[in-house]
């Protein structure tokens, strides 16, 4: 039986860009979020008012739904298993997202399979804390981390110990610090059939652990990109997965490529697709797990740059948002979320580009940053 509605875990901006896909492709979307203010609630087709773990909401969610995907995995997993064994579809599966949940369960797939990622120990509640890796290292929450929450760079072992005990000595990952020539990204979706398709793959600049502006394709050799593309593929086929996932990269500065972490749905760094590929991101996770042929995710465009719109607080937002949207071939994207906090993503922009433009993408994103921090 075809696939027509579509089951969304989340109602945030992702689901906001998938609602929009949706329609497009003909499909009905029907979200599972706590708050009916959430920027995906009047765009759906339906919502389910349930907080994001919450497998009762999941289970209204089912009798409305062919398929439930995600756009937020803070999922409870154990819970949605007992769905999954009366027959509803989660795509991707639940045997999928539970090797990637948990950031250390994750870096031990990765490293399982010979994948490239950095050093990491997990710390135990219990023992005396050390960093096997010398200093910087870097702390990790082992879920329910976003946009840097529960990621320390620590500068010595007084730090390690003074974050450690501040977070209540959970368990947590130590990494080692990669002294990262760049941080790259890189989208990629697979369907049911087994079809992959890899977006490009984009450079991303954060700030304090937040991503502020992504650049597309990224400036890297066909070998950085052939080797992406391959750790991409290996990923999508050993966990049979069908949807898409984020994948997050560091490359070294002799030209390693080591994974940072995975994104079990679309992601930030590929929000740029909307406006500057043949298929949006969220158009190809609906594609994949409503078993359309995937399509290309190729740049429609010479190159394109990102750029996030953080929560400030300001009484001229309506005007900031007016000059950015002066910018010529740009396209704005403002969320409509009923609460600003500074660092929160409340929109983005993206400007696309014929060929290469004559400041540097440094230079532009500067300037896009400035008409809206002020
Ligand atoms: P989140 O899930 O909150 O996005 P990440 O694990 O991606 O957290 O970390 C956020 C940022 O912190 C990364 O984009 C990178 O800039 C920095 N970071 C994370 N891990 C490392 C590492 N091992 N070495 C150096 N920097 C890191």
């Amino acid at each position: 039986m075809a696939i027509q509605r579509v089951g969304a875990i989340g109602g945030g901006q992702l689901a906001w860009m998938m609602a929009a896909e949706a329609k497009k492709l003909g499909l009905e979307l029907i979200v599972q979020t706590p708050n009916p203010n959430d920027p995906a609630v009047i765009a759906a087709n339906d919502v389910i008012l349930g907080a994001i773990a919450d497998a009762k909401a999941t289970e209204k969610l089912a009798v409305l739904c062919d398929v439930i995907t995600f756009e937020n995995e803070f999922i409870d997993l154990e819970a949605l298993k007992l769905l999954a064994a009366k027959g509803v579809c989660f795509r991707p599966s639940l045997d999928a997202l539970s090797h990637l949940l948990d950031k250390y369960h994750q870096n031990c797939y990765f490293k399982n399979l010979g994948l490239p990622l950095p050093e990491f120990i997990a710390l135990e509640s219990s023992e005396k804390i050390k960093s096997p890796f010398g200093f910087p290292a870097v702390l990790k929450a082992r879920r329910h981390g976003y946009d840097g929450r529960g990621t320390f760079i620590v500068n010595s072992q007084i730090e390690l110990e003074e974050i450690w005990q501040r977070c209540d000595r959970p368990e947590m990952l130590l990494e080692e610090f990669i002294d990262f020539d760049k941080e790259l990204a890189v989208i990629a979706a697979r369907n049911s059939k087994g079809e992959i398709v890899v977006y490009p793959v984009v450079e991303t600049f954060q700030k304090e652990q937040v991503c502020r502006w992504v650049i597309a394709p990224a400036d890297v050799s066909t070998e950085v990109v052939e080797q992406i593309n391959t750790i991409a593929k290996t990923i999508l086929e050993k966990l049979d997965v069908v949807g898409v996932f984020g994948i997050e990269l560091f490359l070294t500065k002799d030209d390693r490529v080591l994974i940072n972490e995975i994104a079990p749905r679309t992601h930030n760094s590929g929000h740029f697709s909307l406006d500057a590929c043949d298929t949006s991101q969220f158009a190809m996770q609906l594609r994949a797990v409503a078993d359309f042929p995937l399509s290309s995710p190729q740049l429609k465009c010479h190159s394109a740059l990102m750029v996030n719109l953080l929560g400030i607080e300001t009484e001229q937002i309506k005007a900031r948002l007016e000059k950015l949207a002066e910018i010529p071939n740009s396209y704005l994207h403002w969320y409509g979320k009923a609460e600003s906090r500074p660092g929160r993503k409340m929109g983005h922009i993206t400007v696309l580009f014929s060929a290469e433009p004559a400041q540097s993408w440094q230079a532009i994103a500067k300037e896009i940053e400035s008409i809206w921090y002020g």
